[in-house]
This record gives C-alpha cells, sequence and structure tokens, in this order.
C-alpha cells in the first residue's frame, strides 16, 4: 500500500486553545495545544514507519496543489479570502475553533495536492493510496472554512475523479458529519457521499446541515447515517453492512474516496463513539473486500497515541493481514446493539425510495 505525505502539511499551526480561543481558558495553568496539530500528524507518521506494518507500506511524496485544482471545489473568493487569513504574521479565527496563521496556505495545498497525487497514483493502478495529510477537509464547504478544515481534501480528489468521467463513491468515517462533502455534491447525482457520525445537531451558521438522515441529496445520492451517542464497533460494522455497502453494490461506483477519522474511537476527547483499535482494523478489511480502487484522506482523530495505533490497526486490515499485528492495551466495548437498530432502521426507512436494498423497510415499532 502507498502512503502519500508531505512535510508542509505540519507547517500548520492553530495555536493553543481547548475547543475555544486561548483566552477563554484562564483556568488552565498549562494551556492545551490545538486539538488539530502537527504532533498528531507526526505521531501517525511514526506510527507506521516503526510499527509492525511498516514492511507492507510504501512511502511517497505528495506536492502542492494549484489554485486551478483547489477551484474545483471552492469558490475563488473563498480561495483569496483563506490565503489573505494565512499572511499573517497574527493567527486570524476564520470560525469558532478553526485557526489560520502563517504557512497554513503552504498546508493546506500541500494536503490537497498530496491527496490528488494519492488520487493518480490509483488512476495508474495502484489499488490503494493512504493520503496522510492535514488539515483534515471534509467540513470545508465551498464557500466557508469549517472545524478546523479549510479546503475540502475528500471532495476535491472526488471531484477530479468526477471530471475525468468516473462514478465516485465518498464513503466517511470520521465521527463528525462529512457536511462539507455533502455540501459540494449536493446536486451531483454522479457522487455518493455516505456518512457515518454522531448525532450532535446543528453547530452554528457555519455548518446549517446536521447530517440527518432526511437530508438525502438528490435522488437519495446522499446518505446520512447518524449513529447515536455511545455507538461502537457494533454499531459501525453494522451500519457498513446493512446500509452503506448495499448502496454502493448498486450505485456500482469506478473509485471509492474514504474520509478517515479516528476520532470515532473510545477515547477520544473531540466524539462521543466507542470505537476501537480492532473496530477500525474490521472497517479496513470490510473496505479492502469491496475490491474498488480506494484513495484515503485523514480526517480527524485528537487523541494522538490512540489515533495512531487506530491507523495502524485500519491499515492492518486494509492490506488484509491474517492476524492482528498489534494488541489494544485499553479496548473497552460497551453494548451498542440496542442504540444500532433503531438508528439503522430509520435509515432504511427514509432512503427506502431510492435504493432497491431497503425497499419493504419499516420503522422500529420502538
Ligand atoms: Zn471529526
Amino acid at each position: 500500500m502507498e502512503i502519500f505525505w508531505h512535510d508542509a502539511c505540519l507547517a500548520h499551526d492553530a495555536g493553543e486553545g481547548l475547543w475555544e480561543l486561548p483566552g477563554d481558558w484562564p483556568w488552565l495553568d498549562v494551556p492545551e495545544p490545538h486539538p488539530e496539530n502537527a504532533a498528531r500528524l507526526r505521531t501517525f507518521r511514526h506510527a507506521l514507519q516503526h510499527g509492525p506494518v511498516a514492511e507492507h507500506l510504501t512511502w511517497r511524496t505528495g506536492r502542492f496543489a494549484t489554485r486551478e485544482e483547489l477551484e474545483r471545489v471552492h469558490t475563488p473568493a473563498y480561495l483569496d479570502f483563506l490565503q489573505q487569513a494565512c499572511e499573517g504574521p497574527d493567527r486570524v479565527t476564520l470560525e469558532v475553533n478553526t485557526v489560520v496563521g502563517p504557512g497554513s496556505w503552504d498546508a493546506v495545498c500541500a494536503a490537497a495536492g498530496t491527496a490528488l497525487e494519492a488520487l493518480a497514483s490509483v488512476r495508474a493502478g495502484t489499488p490503494i493510496a493512504y493520503a496522510l495529510v492535514r488539515p483534515p477537509g471534509h467540513h470545508a464547504q465551498p464557500t466557508m472554512a469549517d472545524g478546523y478544515c479549510l479546503v475540502n481534501n475528500a471532495a476535491l480528489v472526488a471531484e477530479t475523479a468526477r471530471r475525468d468521467g468516473l462514478r465516485v463513491a465518498v464513503l466517511d468515517w470520521d465521527v463528525h458529519h462529512g457536511n462539507g462533502t455533502q455540501e459540494v455534491f449536493t446536486d451531483q447525482p454522479d457522487v455518493l457521499t455516505v456518512s457515518m457520525h454522531m448525532r450532535h445537531g446543528p453547530w452554528g451558521t457555519n455548518h446549517p446541515q446536521t447530517g440527518a438522515p432526511d437530508e438525502v441529496g438528490k435522488d437519495g445520492r446522499n446518505i446520512n447515517i447518524e449513529l447515536s451517542l455511545g455507538a461502537g464497533d457494533t454499531a459501525y460494522l453494522r451500519a457498513l453492512d446493512e446500509i452503506a455497502f448495499p448502496a454502493l453494490h448498486e450505485f456500482a461506483p469506478d473509485l471509492l474516496v474514504c474520509a478517515s477519522g479516528f476520532d470515532g474511537s473510545a477515547f477520544d476527547p473531540n466524539g462521543r463513539h466507542n470505537l476501537t483499535a480492532d473496530g477500525y482494523r474490521q472497517i479496513g478489511k470490510r473496505v479492502a473486500a469491496l475490491n474498488l480502487p480506494t484513495v484515503i484522506t485523514q480526517e480527524g482523530g485528537y487523541l494522538r497515541g490512540y489515533s495512531a495505533l487506530c491507523l495502524h490497526t485500519l491499515i492492518e486490515g486494509l492490506l488484509q493481514l491474517p492476524e492482528p499485528l498489534l494488541d489494544d492495551p485499553l479496548a473497552y466495548i460497551p453494548d451498542d446493539s440496542q442504540c444500532t437498530t433503531t438508528d439503522l432502521d430509520k435509515v432504511k426507512l427514509t432512503h427506502s425510495p431510492y435504493w432497491k436494498a431497503f425497499v419493504g423497510s419499516r420503522p422500529n415499532p420502538s
């Protein structure tokens, strides 16, 4: 498997703070770094280079995206605004907790261009390419930054492939709704977007999409699998097996783009779901078994050590290795089967007019 990397992704520095601006937490003696920081990506890289999976990986260097490429999914006015905000010398807050500064523009262009290099490799015959990049992208909308995301890397990969005539499906397992990706393709029936995420409601003016099942998009081509707080391995694997994969099978994409976050883990400060490292391993196995050309972009995952373990186990699964290479020292899985059935039945019922797989779905008696 190929891993795509660019050093400039480390240049984006959102400073300190918890989930809000630094001054809002004066009672902290030692300020927290912004959750989306360079140390997490360095840790991810280190895990893949020094963990037992290392021998299976080939590292490739990415590149900077061009302005023309970025304009495939963002408006010129937004890109002008973003680039200017990154000029420094001070950091600029674009929305509640999305901060840019000197170095951020290089990181944005490196993340986007490196994701496009991963696409180019897959178009040339590599089965799976992983763009290990930051800042993340799946919240970024055509005209605005959102939730640490500045340019939507997954959407850019999908849109680039679509313009080349491919049918593209995007599968997003970050714990947060892939609202930016949904927005980019809302009127685009040639791209199927599927997001599995925790129920969290509206986040404010920058995030009008709630991620609810009834946001079906054009012809049902947007599937939101909203999972109750506490959902874990069982919920995610059932969501894949019962909803995402049947829809993918009917849609029959030429290319799969995965937005890969690890903030669905049981220990993530930004998520309220309970995936374990083995859960990510099972997700990886299932995605690999689809046998689709696949580009993966790095999204969230904020407890960096455990996220790095989850990245490692996901890759083990994607490689379809027969035995686990790493143990999970923290695994604990509460029973999530009860909430799952109700959640999934709601999505199936909502999408039953659009997909044969869900015809005849009935509302849950509870
Ligand atoms: Zn997230």
